[in-house]
């Protein structure tokens, strides 16, 4: 059984369910029908003798009666005559009545079967089964009481068996139909049960091309629909598009990130051949030990950055939420980052009191942390920070304004995107991945970051929040 396919399981299945009901309605209608088949025989049996009870007449002296008037059939009883009148039916439906004198005479009528009658004694108004030659008999009697015909007897009788031919009739034409309902029902069923499971192998069939061909661009095709299949196949598609953006996304994550670390390793490795070359002054070995610190130091920070990119998007519950005081936040990290100081940029800020949220205390402080060092970066010698906390329509709004370098429009978008730096910070010490993580950030809390900016003139950066 384990290795036929599941139609032909499901099919089986209820095919010998219906085969067990069919049965068990076929033998309890028979049973019910021969019930009531015989009950009918054996009323009609009761109802032909009673309706011919009253159809005798004892006449003790026929000479005084006019014999044009009468229709019937005369019979010599005793000192008298008997009428049986022509109303009086001897065989009908094949229940046979006779008259019998109570010496057990066939006065009148018929017996289909050699019926001893002293082996049937008349009994009154009870039915009896007799066996005669193999064959079940009902019988009837009744004794006459009309005056004269005290000692006289009808008796009726019909075989069982008569029921028996139309049982055989109705038992005939079950056997014939009942198997051709199961067949039509079994191929009607089979080819149902074919049709519904057909998605189940369009999905199976696309999931097995998709793990074969590793192609996550293949989608489950099942057309127009609504049911159980159809929305199953949706969440399959909508798994397969998920694994594709994410096996992308990480495609693309290692890519850029070879392609960035090569540059310092470049430089490490050709500062590193420069030096064991041949003998350098103290000076040249110097000057390639700081190239090589500041290519290593930013190795190490981009490996960081990455590491904690990871960390954000494959483990985002181990960042949990609590209720922050951002106005504490926002002030005491702007009084750390002051101290910087780098190019005698002064840092200001304007906190407003009171402002809650539900985040995440550690990655907020990063995001902060990341605009206000970009501030000092892309600095002007002297120049300023402004960072502001404010509450405006439902939202939190944290804006870091520098008055640096500034970025031209058409980078303006691409500074959100992993690894990209522009063209003059590209020898910095950035790894070109804190804006991509800011703004993950903010994404993690609900939120969004934008940037307004005029090269020369400096940038603003803004955090917005759902309060
Ligand atoms: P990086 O580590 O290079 O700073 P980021 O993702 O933080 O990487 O920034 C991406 C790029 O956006 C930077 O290389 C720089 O060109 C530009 N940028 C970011 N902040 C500023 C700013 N305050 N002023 C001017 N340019 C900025």
């Amino acid at each position: 059984m384990k290795r036929f396919p599941l139609r032909v399981k499901i099919t089986l299945w209820f095919t010998s369910a219906l085969l067990i009901v069919v049965l068990f309605t076929f033998i309890s209608v028979l049973s019910v029908s021969n019930r009531i088949l015989q009950k009918t025989i054996r009323d009609n049996l009761i109802e032909t003798v009673e309706n011919n009870f009253d159809e005798i007449i004892f006449y003790p002296d026929i000479s005084k009666l006019d014999l044009n008037e009468k229709s019937g059939h005369f019979l010599k009883f005793e000192t008298g005559y008997l009428e049986v009148d022509d109303d009086f039916l001897d065989e009908v439906n094949q229940v046979y009545t006779s008259i019998y004198s109570s010496e057990h005479v066939l006065l009148y009528g018929e017996n289909p079967v050699s019926l001893s009658t002293d082996d049937v004694k008349f009994t009154d108004s009870r039915i009896r089964t007799v066996k005669i030659d193999g064959t079940n008999y009902y019988i009837f009697d009744r004794k006459l009481t009309s005056k004269g015909l005290e000692n006289l007897w009808i008796r009726g009788i019909v075989s069982e068996e008569q029921g028996a031919v139309q049982m055989t009739s109705i038992a005939r034409l079950s056997l014939i139909l009942l198997p051709v309902v199961v067949i039509i029902s079994c191929l009607g069923g089979y080819n149902i049960v074919k049709r519904t499971l057909k998605p189940i192998q369009e999905i199976s069939e696309t999931a097995r091309h998709i793990g074969e061909e590793n192609d996550l661009k293949k989608r489950i095709e099942l057309g127009e629909g609504n049911d159980e299949l159809h929305r199953l196949a949706d969440t399959f598609n909508d798994m397969f598009e998920k694994l594709d953006l994410n096996f992308e996304t990480q495609h693309r994550f290692i890519s850029d990130a070879s392609h960035e670390l090569r540059t310092p390793m470049s430089v490490i490795s050709a500062q590193c051949e420069f030096s064991l070359e041949t003998d350098r002054s103290p000076e040249e070995y110097e000057k390639a030990f700081r190239v090589i610190d500041r290519q290593s130091k930013k190795v190490s920070k981009m490996i960081n950055d990455m590491l904690d990119f990871t960390r954000l998007e494959s483990n985002p519950d181990r960042y949990a939420f609590e209720e922050l005081d951002m106005t504490e936040l926002v002030s005491s990290l702007c009084e750390d980052l002051a101290l910087i100081g780098e190019k005698g940029i002064k840092l200001e800020y304007d906190v407003r009191q009171g402002v809650r949220f539900n985040g995440n205390r550690e990655l907020l402080s990063r995001l902060i942390a990341n605009l206000v060092v970009n501030a000092y970066r892309y600095g002007k010698e002297d120049g300023h920070i402004w960072v502001e906390l404010k509450t405006h329509n439902g939202k939190i709004i944290l804006s870091v304004k520098d008055d640096g370098i500034g970025i031209k429009k058409e980078e303006q978008e691409k500074i959100f995107e992993r690894f990209y730096q522009s063209d003059a910070s590209r020898t910095g010490a950035g790894s070109g991945l804190g804006l991509s993580m800011a703004s993950e950030i903010a994404r993690f809390h609900g939120g969004e970051i934008t940037v307004e900016s005029e090269p020369e003139k400096g940038s603003t950066f803004t955090l917005i929040l759902n309060l």
